[in-house]
């Protein structure tokens, strides 16, 4: 397939407004496309060169790109600078200058792998061999094609193609529907790399995907817990389980692959740079490879207390990394254990891994694993719920000690209790801002008054609205918010978006707020939960408690399902 033929295809994603439709022509593309083309083009329609967790970047900024367009294009660096002020989009001002037609067009295969170098240069000079690398591709493309080539360097996609539509496509381009779903999400959630699961399913089908197996240096998708109302009714549910102190900081998958070591966040981000001294001490475990699952949080060795949250996400900055690894060292909590020396361990019950976990972190004080009470009274998770509290922790998380690791999965396997504030949810819901409205008086000085917010829809894929909000933000918090908006507005409402509401602006989703209410009730007004025959749900006196952007991408927002159980359980109450 040529680059050009993928770029058309790009157009016509982002003029429709319909999910199916989005997931026919992209279940075309994967039709027309030779094995060897699968995997590019899954990273690709993705602006990205490899999967999620791989840190491979272009490494090339507006202000380089602006220098490959002119120099591509022999248009004066002035009169780049110029058009770009006027349409805003680098894309659409590289698609102005690029020559309408061309007469070869460089193969998907072929554009992928001249980013890719582009992308691993490095060393002195590699900015120029970047530059350089970026203008004979952009030459060598017609107008269309730079458009989003550009915007791929960028990894700004206008599209915003999320992983279940890439699996509905992949279902629909083999088998006419979505029957192939299931299986194809089980391979995800073990090696969260949808270019390989395209790559396979192609190569070796069906069969080949359950192949698939969990492998150290691949991360898992992480297993997530659900929420019940209280202790009773986790004793009631889950009967015996094994009871943890829920930590505050962030969630951690550490691979030992031979020598080498890797980090990864809740939503697969790479970050083995971040924490040096996680790294290190993961890398004197004594095992040929390991997967284990954990909490870190900063410790100040000196007062023995433990760092707030969002302290411990200050060190995902570049900066002061190894300062801070030494005046407030990183501790991890294991409590999982995934694979051990080339073993899959996740169909283990949860006794045993715990066990193995204790066993191989015996001798290090930065992994340690999370202390585990075994109980089935109610009374006894509740005091171990208040002592936890009192100790300025979250709350506890329990779970069923028979239990494998659902890579991927919320269910009751792990249940979260949380502290419960009377009469309000016992927990925040994660938000995706859709969009906002200007507002009147005041606010209107801030740039924003309200905002649109929504949760997912995993199944459909979509975003739909939940909630408008407006408080819960200082003054400066909703002028900092407007600067970061302005940056995510676009003209039309996205096509994953599902709302009946129409604010000012609407926003690629991306910004994800942690939100307190103090209930969830039915509306009509609302799309979240709605069907023909059902209204949706809304949000009672929501308030604003965080911007969660440092570890939660907006298909990581709570689920509509979610909301459907919170509500259920808080009519129970
Ligand atoms: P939350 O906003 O409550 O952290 P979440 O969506 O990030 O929710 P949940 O599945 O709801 O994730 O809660 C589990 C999270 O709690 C895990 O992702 C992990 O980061 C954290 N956690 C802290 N301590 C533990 C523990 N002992 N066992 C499992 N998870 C823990």
């Amino acid at each position: 397939m040529k680059f050009v033929e993928l770029a058309a295809n790009l157009d016509r994603m982002e003029a429709t407004s319909s999910r199916n439709e989005l997931v026919r022509i992209l279940s075309d593309v994967y039709r027309a496309s030779s094995e060897d083309e699968l995997g590019p083009i899954t990273y690709l329609i993705q602006g990205r060169l490899a999967p999620f967790f791989e840190p491979v970047e272009i490494g090339l900024g507006p202000g380089l790109l602006l220098a490959a367009i002119s120099t591509a294009y022999a248009a004066k660096k002035e009169d780049v600078v110029k058009l770009n002020k006027q349409t805003g989009d680098l894309g659409i001002t590289a698609q102005r200058l690029a020559p309408a037609s061309k007469r070869k067009s460089p193969t998907v295969v072929e554009a992928h792998a001249r980013l890719y170098e582009i992308a691993k240069a490095g060393g002195a000079g590699s900015q120029q061999k970047k530059l350089d690398g970026f203008t004979s591709l952009l030459a060598d493309l017609d107008a269309t094609s730079a458009k989003h080539l550009v915007r791929i360097t960028l990894g700004k996609m206008r599209l915003g193609i999320g992983d279940p539509t890439v699996l509905d496509a992949l279902s629909f381009a083999k088998k006419g529907d979505r029957s192939l779903r299931p299986v194809l999400e089980a391979a995800y959630n073990r090696t969260s790399d949808l270019g390989l699961i395209a790559r396979t399913l192609w190569e070796r089908g069906e069969t080949g995907l359950d192949a698939l197996k969990v492998r150290a240096g691949h991360p898992l998708r992480p297993q997530l817990a659900e929420r019940l109302p209280n202790p009773e009714a986790v004793i009631k549910k889950l009967g015996t389980v094994g009871v943890q102190p829920k930590y505050d900081g962030l969630r951690v998958q550490i691979h030992k692959d031979g020598d080498q070591v890797k980090l990864f966040s809740r939503n697969l981000e790479s970050w083995t740079d971040a924490f040096p001294e996680l790294v290190a001490a993961a890398s004197k475990l004594k095992a040929k490879s390991v997967i284990l699952d954990g909490e870190a949080i900063a410790y100040n060795p000196e007062s023995e207390e433990y760092v707030p949250f969002q302290e411990t996400t200050a060190r995902r900055r570049k900066e002061g990394i190894q300062e801070f690894a030494e005046q407030v060292p990183l501790r991890a909590f294991v409590f999982d254990v995934m694979f051990r020396d080339g073993t899959d361990l996740t169909q283990l019950p949860y006794e045993r891994r715990f066990a193995i976990a204790q066993e191989l972190l015996q001798k290090s004080d930065t992994l340690v694993t999370a202390p585990l009470t075994k109980t089935d009274s109610a009374e006894e998770l509740t005091r171990e719920l208040l002592d936890n509290i009192s100790r300025g922790l979250e709350g506890v998380v329990a779970k069923r000690l028979d239990s494998p690791y659902q890579a991927g999965a919320r269910n009751f396997n792990w249940v979260k209790l949380k502290r419960n504030t009377s009469g309000q949810l016992n927990d925040t819901i994660d938000v995706v801002l859709l969009g906002y409205y200007r507002g009147k008086g005041k606010r209107a000085e801030f740039g924003a008054g309200a905002l649109l917010a929504g949760v997912y829809d995993s199944d459909k894929d979509e975003f739909v609205t939940i909630s408008k909000l407006g408080t819960g933000l200082s003054d400066q918090g909703w002028r900092d918010i407007h600067r970061r908006l302005t940056s995510l507005e676009v003209l039309e409402k996205p096509a994953r978006v599902n709302s009946l509401f129409v604010p000012d602006a609407w926003l690629k989703p991306e910004i994800v707020a942690e939100v307190l209410a103090d209930e969830i009730t039915p509306s009509p007004r609302h799309t979240a939960g709605m069907s023909a025959d059902r209204s949706g749900f809304a949000l009672r006196f929501p308030r604003i408690v965080s911007l969660r952007t440092a570890d939660k991408k907006p298909e990581d927002a709570t689920s509509v399902r979610e909301i459907r159980e919170m509500f259920d359980q808080q009519r129970r109450r």
